[in-house]
């Protein structure tokens, strides 16, 4: 078949295991249930959907994976854009007026040579203006706004890691924004996905100068998900010495991590030490009042009205992260601009019941479960950590378990206390205290830990 008649609405059909396979059965039942193929512009592929903020999500986390692989499905590179478009039948019924509707939105380039997979290009609402900061947040919030007024000075290199969902990327690409927007330095943000992929494609086809001088002329390197670089020998040396070109002249370097860089496997030492060498921050899940606070924003932010209880129904039971949160957001929204009626908390309950099984299934999560996986991970029996040995040892194993008890259930510190052999409530807050200060250290150890014993509880609960 020739590339002039590639069947763009076949391409996308059959690249929709893929992607369902790469976004997860939840974020592709909420999201691409609402995306529609639309029409085909050369290469470049059309889609549509009824709702402003499926466009804005999709676009901002989606076009990479959906450039992916319907790319792979059409064996050539595609472009992308996303329209805003009412359905057919929608439109019918707005036959008489003005086709005004469709707002062609953002086109996303179509890059020349498939050089680099992805687009690399800072989303223009990632800004701090639409950040909302909370406790779990507020210092990396502080520092990426310092680094953004003041780039290559005190907070040089900065590096953020947290779970996924989190504002790693919103806040990267929010110091981007602002220099762009407020000097003439050239900024260049790139995942380091991509960057293992252009390094690659520069060695193969000889073109290593030209990749080290892009590098090299930036005042601002914003790198994202340093992760992928595990493994990736010869990319990583390239990136150290990319580095030390940057950081001797006082430019400005920014990375993100989803996890603690002492846990990042086969990284070379010089570069583990380059990643530690500045700043380090971490950003945890917010709070209850942050969520609000977070969906309350986004609301105002798009002129969604929906009632205070309802958001607060949905800051209490997603607890998990923002990209949840806003994900719970979309579908009650699409449901009201669906059948254009107001949401009622019953129809807020039945759409989000999926959603928000999730967080069921960790407030189930027993306190004794988690006394016995602290136990058993520390080698030591239930009994020790309910009971009343001072060994430092047993001790730590308790504070955990208390800390893991306090965050992984409903339950209050005085319920929490009868599971640990009659403890005062007092006791445990002191352990939740102590265990939260100590996480506060960056690259602590107890991070470590914590983060181990989440995934063994996580897959407790799956069984
Ligand atoms: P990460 O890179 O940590 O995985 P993202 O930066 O992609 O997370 O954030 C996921 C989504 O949540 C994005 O749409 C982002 O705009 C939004 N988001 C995250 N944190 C906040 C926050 N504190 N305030 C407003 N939006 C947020
Ligand atoms: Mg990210």
């Amino acid at each position: 078949m020739a590339d002039d008649t590639l069947d763009l609405q076949e391409c996308w059909n059959d690249a929709a295991p893929a992607i369902k396979a790469a976004v997860g059965d939840q974020d592709y039942s909420t999201w691409f249930s609402r995306l529609f193929f639309d029409s085909q512009d050369g290469n470049t592929l059309v889609l549509r959907t009824g709702t402003r903020l499926v466009l804005d999500s999709a676009q901002k986390n989606f076009s990479d994976i959906i450039i992916s692989k319907v790319s792979e499905a059409a064996g050539m590179k595609i472009g992308l854009k996303m329209i805003l478009k009412k359905s057919e039948a929608k439109q019918r019924q707005e036959e008489q007026k003005p086709a005004a509707q469709e707002a062609p939105s953002q086109v996303l380039p179509q890059k020349k040579e498939g050089r680099s997979r992805g687009i690399e290009m800072l989303n223009p609402s990632y800004t701090f203006e639409s950040f909302v900061p909370g406790e779990n947040s507020v210092f990396a919030y502080n520092a990426c706004k310092a680094i953004s007024e003041n780039p290559g000075g005190n907070y040089n290199p900065c590096l953020i890691y947290g779970g996924v969902g989190l504002g790693k990327t919103h806040l990267l690409q929010a110091i981007g924004n602002h220099i762009i927007q407020n000097t003439k330095l050239r900024v260049q943000y790139i995942t380091s996905e991509n960057f293992v992929n252009e390094f690659i494609n520069s060695v193969n086809s000889r073109t290593m100068q030209q990749f080290k001088n892009k590098y090299r002329r930036v005042h601002v390197l914003l790198i994202d998900d340093i992760q992928f670089l595990e493994n990736k020998k010869e990319t990583q040396a390239e990136l150290f010495n990319t580095f030390n070109d940057l950081y001797d002249t006082g430019r400005q370097i920014v990375f993100t991590c989803d996890r603690p860089v002492s846990e990042l496997k086969d990284i070379s030492d010089r570069l583990r030490n380059r990643f530690e060498r500045g700043l380090s921050i971490d950003i945890q899940p917010p709070e209850y009042e942050t969520r609000l606070a977070i969906l309350r924003h986004k609301c105002a932010e798009k002129n969604i009205v929906i009632s205070d209880d309802i958001l607060g129904y949905v800051a209490q039971n997603v607890q998990t992260n923002v990209r949840d949160l806003e994900a719970c957001l979309i579908k009650l929204v699409a449901y009201g601009d669906l059948i254009n009626k107001e949401i009622t908390m019953e129809v807020a309950k039945e759409l989000l019941k999926n959603s928000i099984k999730i967080n069921i299934d960790r407030s189930t999560t027993s306190v004794s479960h988690i006394i016995k996986c602290v136990a058993e991970y520390y080698g030591i029996s239930p009994y020790d950590i309910k009971g009343k040995s001072k060994k430092k040892s047993i001790a730590t194993a308790r504070q955990i378990a208390m800390y893991l008890a306090r965050m992984q259930t409903d339950y209050s510190t005085t319920e929490i206390g009868l599971e640990f052999g009659g403890r005062d409530h007092t006791t445990i807050m002191y352990a939740i205290e102590k265990i939260k200060s100590q996480l506060l250290v960056s690259n602590s150890e107890t991070q470590a830990i914590i983060n181990q014993l989440m995934t063994i509880l996580k897959a407790g609960n799956k069984q």
